[in-house]
């Protein structure tokens, strides 16, 4: 604010200096005053008595005079002190609107900072910690062990990851939130059983990782191990379902096997998957050979997805012939991988691979568009009268669109649903056989028919046999090789083949090889015979010979 007068400086204010000032200036005037006035009125007057009346009449004068005077002088100095009253006042004013402006903008920034502190740790957390379970994740991993081998103690640091086998299906089947809710429920297990000084990590996904540190590591020595696969032989109540699951363990240790904590960390993945090709629940120590599989793996699933794009598949053709009549009855499609490199390879070195990957669901589509196409060629040529057979993995089976693919294909092609068959393996059904029942149902309605492949292999339940939507049993060839040897085999084979007939299946006995073989399966009037004696697996042209 500006001021229009001069404001005095309060702290050149003296008030006795102020005073004696005034005073000062009232006893000079007064005393000049009263001397020169005196002297003047006895000089033009010489009578008491006129005198007398002046002096009465100066002495009004007099303090008229004074009295302005000390009027104006206080009143300067008080106007004086008002206007730095009224700064002074203003100021203060000023002040305290600035005073309550800088409370709320202390609070604001006190809010700000709150809210930045949040923010902050709101990172931090999910920098350094899994959502789902918050637990430390992968970041601080890499931390913890940096700050481990900085302190460069003597003891080695160990660290183990583990992953959950096929924790994918539970995932698929009973839906993210039951996968979740048994990450969880496995976390808790897992602190329990954890010593003290042991670091736990949620890598993200179904891993995890366990990272302490000892004196001297002997493999033998796995307690700890031990306890944590024990955790999964009990089942985890989940939503009222009682599950199983299981996990494979690699362990890889500081310095000895790992210059660095990348490599400590990549050392016990390599380690984890030499696990899981082991089995369920189990565990592998690093070793360095295990980076050869590893490569090769890798390699493989690289020139499968290339095999995809390049269009490296063909299918074969394997009759299955009418035992009766001598005629073929079905075509069953057997994929080969024709690799430029290498020649042929059989489905057995891939299949399992591609299923693992999920790269079947790929592969699966190809071949059942494929043989759809090759059988309307045939159709188209006039060779009608047999169907088609596919073999079907339970992932495809799996596949949310494995369906109205199949719909799709079939009408596309106008294949006819009663010449299309679709193979399944028993052990395979059995994974998931709630869903699959359903599954295959909704195909049998469509006119499809369902064979059960490899039957004897897997659990081979007579029960079962009753209660799945199929039409055919191929009974694998196992069993008819050893029938001719051993007279306990071929007894079982007969009351197999006795009881399908009862509950009214088809059977094909798959893998004959020998007349003996062939002779055998005429006795037991199976209906169908599938064997390199009959016909060897062939590519469309040559099978064509038998189609004519
Ligand atoms: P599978 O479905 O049981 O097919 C029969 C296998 O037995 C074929 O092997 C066939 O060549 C072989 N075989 C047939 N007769 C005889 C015989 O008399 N003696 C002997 N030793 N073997 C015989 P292949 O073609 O190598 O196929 C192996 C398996 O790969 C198949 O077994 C099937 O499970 C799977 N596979 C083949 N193609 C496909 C496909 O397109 N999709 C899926 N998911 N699996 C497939
Ligand atoms: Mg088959
Ligand atoms: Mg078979």
């Amino acid at each position: 604010m500006d001021f229009k007068y001069d404001v005095p400086d309060p702290s050149k204010i003296s008030p006795e200096y102020d005073s004696w000032k005034i005073a000062l200036g009232y006893l000079l005037i007064a005393g000049f005053w009263i001397m020169v006035s005196d002297q003047l009125v006895i000089f033009i007057f010489n009578d008491i008595d006129s005198i007398s009346i002046v002096q009465t009449y100066k002495g009004i004068f007099f303090v008229s005079v004074t009295s302005y005077l000390l009027f104006y002088t206080l009143r300067e100095r008080i106007k004086s002190y008002k206007l730095l009253a009224m700064k002074l006042y203003d100021n203060y004013s000023e002040l305290e609107s600035t005073y309550e402006e800088l409370l709320a903008s202390e609070e604001e920034l006190e809010d700000k900072i709150d809210e930045l502190n949040r923010g902050k740790e709101k990172i931090y957390q999910q920098a350094y910690f899994a959502e789902l379970t918050g637990l430390p994740n992968k970041n601080m991993l890499h931390e913890k062990i940096e700050e481990m081998i900085k302190a460069d103690s003597s003891s080695k640091i160990i660290y183990i990851m583990l992953d959950l086998d096929e924790f994918k299906k539970i995932n698929d089947f009973h839906g993210h939130e039951f996968g979740d809710q048994l990450l969880i429920k496995l976390k808790e297990k897992l602190i329990k059983i954890l010593p003290k000084d042991c670091h736990f990590f949620h890598l993200g996904g179904d891993e995890f990782g366990i990272l302490y540190e000892e004196d001297q590591v002997i493999e033998s020595n796995i307690e700890l191990i031990n306890n944590i696969l024990d955790i999964f032989k009990d089942s985890i109540n989940i939503q009222g379902h009682y599950i199983y699951s299981s996990a494979s363990l690699g362990i890889s240790y500081y310095p000895d096997q790992a210059n660095d904590g990348a490599e400590l960390i990549k050392n016990s993945e390599i380690a984890m998957y030499n696990a899981k090709e082991k089995g369920k629940n189990s565990y592998k120590f690093y070793e360095k050979t295990m980076e050869k599989k590893i490569k090769d793996y890798l390699q493989l699933e690289k020139d499968l997805k290339q095999a995809i794009i390049n269009d490296e598949f063909e299918l074969f053709y394997q009759p299955l012939f009418d035992v009766e009549k001598g005629s073929v009855i079905t075509l069953e499609a057997l994929i080969r991988w024709n690799k430029p490199d290498q020649g042929y390879i059989s489905p057995i070195d891939f299949i399992p691979f591609a299923e693992e990957t999920g790269l079947i669901t790929e592969i699966g589509r190809w071949v059942l568009q494929e043989a759809c196409r090759q059988k309307k060629e045939w159709r188209e040529k006039g060779y009608n009268d047999f169907s088609i057979s596919i073999n079907i993995s339970a992932k495809e089976l799996d596949d949310a669109n494995f369906y109205e693919h199949l719909v799709e294909q079939t009408e596309n092609k106008d294949m006819d649903c009663n010449n299309l068959e679709l193979e399944i393996t028993e052990s395979d059904v059995m994974e998931n056989l709630d869903k699959n029942i359903k599954m295959l149902d909704k195909l049998r309605k469509m006119g499809i028919k369902v064979s059960l492949d490899d039957f004897g292999t897997g659990y081979s339940s007579l029960n079962y046999l009753r209660k799945m939507p199929i039409d055919n049993i191929k009974i694998d060839r196992s069993f008819i090789d050893n029938i001719m040897a051993n007279q306990k085999e071929m007894n079982i084979l007969s009351s197999i083949i006795d009881l399908s007939k009862v509950i009214g299946l088809n059977i094909t006995v798959e893998g004959i090889e020998n007349e003996d073989q062939l002779q055998f399966v005429k006795d037991k009037d199976c209906d169908r015979a599938q064997g390199y004696l009959l016909a060897r697996p062939a590519p469309a042209e040559e099978i064509e010979n038998y189609l004519k």
